[in-house]
């Protein structure tokens, strides 16, 4: 759906332009909806009422116009067309337009357009001609994101606004996400491990549905996972948030959870998380991301391809990928052509070698098997190299 948004303004703000020489008297009366709108931006002393943030502003990183988005309150009293471009400030702008087809309270979506110079705070007005707001983003320097639990970025564009269905960003305190509401799981979990979040907190276990999702989506539970043959399978794991119970507890959302062969989970898929974890006791951060893909696996009960009375989809295969860099500040600036990748993708099955390191796979194949894009915050030759390589440690 995402994708033929942006065409469809394009279309719209072309049409927009020329006049339609054609039209005959005897054509029918052009529809009100090609007029202008009358409509009022929400303005709370100078700043757009509620106006909501999506995506992260970095200096020096080009804006994406599928992530980097700021959703307005506008309340239309005429319905019709609508378009608004802000001023460029520290070289970047927003725009959008559209058609109001309904009156009443509803939103905009401005597209951001450009690559911040400096970091810092900047300040956008925001007018129709007959009202007025404002918005703030912050645009980081990437060193301060040092540690953010998506450092090295965002590798399916989720977003979070709940038309995005398929792809949909929770940014969590302890872990970031994008769910999938079709099928009951995350696509993806990224999370950052370093030693403050090992500590001696016991396992809470606390399964429970997450009720942060956007209101009428249905909220996984434990009982969907219950009798199926399957595991309730962590993605950020349990042992690596045990600094705190908030920390802890927070694993336990079913949001975090994928149905796995239990093989797969308490053996392979341990073991390889305890190695891992080993790596931090021995000086080093790790950037993790865990993901699944595909349709149908094979539990104690048998194949299948979905739990729950079909709302929880039984992914196909699960990978991992981790960044292991040594502990220390400006994590980007210190990955370099030697850094340790390792990347693993194993079918979802309870026949499996015990040994996590036989599945180890290319970053590469892994983009090739999702169609996604993994540690895009680093430059792209060193993407490169990277991400072709095969752990052989
Ligand atoms: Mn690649
Ligand atoms: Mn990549």
């Amino acid at each position: 759906m995402k994708k033929y948004y942006l065409p469809f303004l394009f279309i719209l703000m072309l049409s927009g332009c020329k006049k339609d020489d054609s039209t005959t008297p005897d054509d029918p009366v052009i529809p009100p909806a090609t007029s202008a709108a009358v409509y009022t931006l929400t303005d709370n002393s100078g700043n757009c009422f509620n106006a909501t943030i999506q995506g992260t502003y970095a200096f020096g990183t080009t804006l994406v116009s599928t992530v980097n988005r700021v959703v307005l309150n506008v309340n239309v009293t005429t319905a019709g067309s609508y378009g608004i471009t802000t001023i460029t400030v520290n070289g970047y702008k927003f725009a959008t337009s559209g058609i109001f087809s309904t009156t009443g309270n509803q939103t905009i979506t401005m597209v951001a357009i450009g690559t911040p110079v400096n970091a810092g705070v900047d300040y956008f007005p925001v007018s129709n001609g007959t009202s007025s707001c404002g918005f703030t983003i912050p645009v980081y320097d990437l060193t301060s994101l040092d540690n953010d639990q998506m450092y090295f970025g965002n590798p399916s564009n989720a977003i979070a606004t709940s038309d995005s269905t398929g792809n949909y960003l929770m940014r969590k305190s302890f872990y970031t996400l994008s769910y999938n509401k079709d099928r009951g799981t995350p696509n993806w979990v990224s999370w950052h491990l370093f030693s403050n979040d090992l500590g001696s907190t016991p396992r809470q276990d606390d399964f429970r549905p997450d009720n942060t999702l956007p209101s009428g989506w249905y909220q996984v539970t434990d009982n969907d996972y219950s009798s199926s043959g399957f595991d309730r399978g962590h993605n950020t794991p349990s042992a690596d948030r045990t600094n705190t119970v908030s920390a802890n507890s927070s694993t336990f959302l079913m949001t975090n959870m994928i149905p796995q062969a239990p093989y797969l989970n308490q053996v392979v898929w341990n073991n390889m998380e305890d190695s891992l974890r080993q790596l931090v006791t021995q000086g080093n951060e790790l950037y993790i991301i865990m993901g699944s893909y595909g349709t149908g696996g094979t539990g104690t009960l048998g194949f299948a391809s979905s739990i729950g009375g079909g709302k929880v989809t039984v992914p196909s295969n699960v990978y991992k990928i981790a960044v292991i860099i040594p502990d220390g500040s400006n994590d980007s600036s210190r990955v370099s052509a030697q850094t340790r990748v390792i990347a693993v993708d194993i079918l979802n099955t309870n026949t499996l070698n015990s040994n996590w390191k036989t599945y180890r796979v290319s970053v590469d194949a892994i983009e090739a098997s999702t169609g996604y894009d993994f540690l895009k915050r680093l430059p792209v030759p060193l993407q490169a190299i990277l991400e072709s390589q095969i752990d052989n440690l």
